[in-house]
């Protein structure tokens, strides 16, 4: 089971909170960077022998940005090179000022079949904030296009805790876009990345980040307003309705294989971690560079950082069969330490809400109880 994700690295414009790798000013060297996509995809085939793949996520960047003709050509023959397994969720990251009607009829004969679309917020003001380029009407247009075409696994990318923003606000954007169609929600947490302009403006003391107490409630507010339609929390940050779960997303938590295609991709592949470096040394023929076997130390903290996101926990079974009696106990011991924070229920640990509110906190804690009793270093085969 491997999955796909190609970055995309062009955008209109740069974002004010944004540091992923995405150009405002490159779009016209989107056919060569194409052409290099395509190669390393070539070249892991090499690597790797065959393989179908599970889910693809073409992501950004705007990939929204490419021309019907450009979309085809890369998504064409990738996945040519890795066919799709029969149920594959194939996703197209979309920015809502840049979706055309032509785009999306293109990207449904391709195999596309799930959208992820970045709204945020529905006030202007917090648009412009953010430096977005599209309107919450534009963002509803893009919903509804995207169902005109055919795609009903539609998610919408929704920010909280911003600055200025009000819990109603907050309310307003999510009923907003369950009312216009969405079937999966993405709610994060504004991250303040150093370098960004909103970075400067907040550090300087012209614009204030919700404290502690007030992005709880927020928090609170967002699950509250999901759960009423249905949504059901399946990861810290992430609600769908039955059926609608992210299953590319839920490759990365479980530690799934993905090959990640493009400049600064991440691959997790048969055990190996390894990135591609930047666009101009990407374009410049490097790729797959830092590999690093994870070993089983390494390997049980990922299980834990990761399994402690999802709802439904880590089952604690599969533990003591990887990773030996000492850190299945260590775990189930740290836990009761844990009280309110995490619980056990049908052999899986799971963070709480209030948990999920110090998730670093438990996760390091939970990661300090397993290091005491060190992994087994030999792989059983229960
Ligand atoms: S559209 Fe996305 S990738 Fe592009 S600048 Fe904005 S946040 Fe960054």
């Amino acid at each position: 089971m491997t999955s796909l994700y190609v970055h995309i690295p062009f955008c209109v414009r740069k974002c004010a909170y944004c540091d992923f790798e995405s150009y405002p000013d490159r779009l016209d060297r989107a056919d060569e960077y194409i052409d290099r996509v395509l190669g390393e995809a070539r070249k892991r085939r090499r690597e790797y022998g065959a393989f179908s793949c599970y889910s693809m996520y073409l992501g950004g960047g705007t990939p929204s940005l490419l021309t019907p003709g450009q979309l085809n050509r890369l998504c064409g023959e990738l996945l040519d090179v890795f066919p799709p397994e029969k149920g594959a969720e194939i996703t197209l990251e979309a920015n809502p000022g840049t979706v055309t009607a032509e785009l999306l009829p293109a990207a449904v004969r391709l195999g596309f079949n799930r959208i992820s679309i970045g709204v945020q917020a529905k006030q202007d003001r917090l648009l412009k904030l953010l430096g977005r380029i599209h309107t919450f009407p534009e963002a509803l247009r893009a919903v509804d296009m995207a169902r005109q075409a055919g795609i009903e696994n539609i998610n919408c990318d929704v920010m909280c805790c911003l600055p200025g923003q009000t819990e109603d606000e907050l309310a307003e954007t999510l009923t907003g876009v369950m009312e216009a169609g969405a079937r999966h929600v993405s709610c994060y947490s504004l991250i303040l990345e150093e370098g960004t302009a909103l970075y400067k403006r907040v550090r300087s003391g012209e614009l204030s980040l919700p404290d502690e107490e007030a992005e709880r409630r927020q928090l609170r507010r967002a699950a509250r307003t999901l759960e009423s339609r249905d949504f059901e929390r399946y990861e810290i940050s992430n609600f769908a309705q039955k059926g609608y779960e992210s299953r590319h997303n839920l490759v990365y938590w479980e530690r799934g294989d993905y090959l990640g295609l493009g400049c600064s991709a991440h691959s997790f592949m048969r055990g190996e971690r390894f990135d591609n470096p930047r666009f101009s040394r990407y374009m410049a023929g490097e790729d797959g560079l830092d590999r690093e076997t994870v070993g089983r130390g390494a390997a049980l903290e990922e299980e834990i950082l990761l399994g402690t996101r999802l709802a439904k926990g880590i089952d604690v079974g599969h533990i003591r069969g990887e990773y030996g009696d000492p850190a299945a106990d260590g775990l189930l011991n740290c836990a009761g330490r844990l009280k309110g924070l995490v619980v056990l229920e049908n052999g899986r640990l799971k963070l709480t809400e209030e948990g999920f509110f110090v998730h670093n906190a438990v996760v390091l804690e939970l990661a300090a109880a397993v290091q005491e009793t060190g992994p087994d270093t030999q792989r059983r085969n229960g």
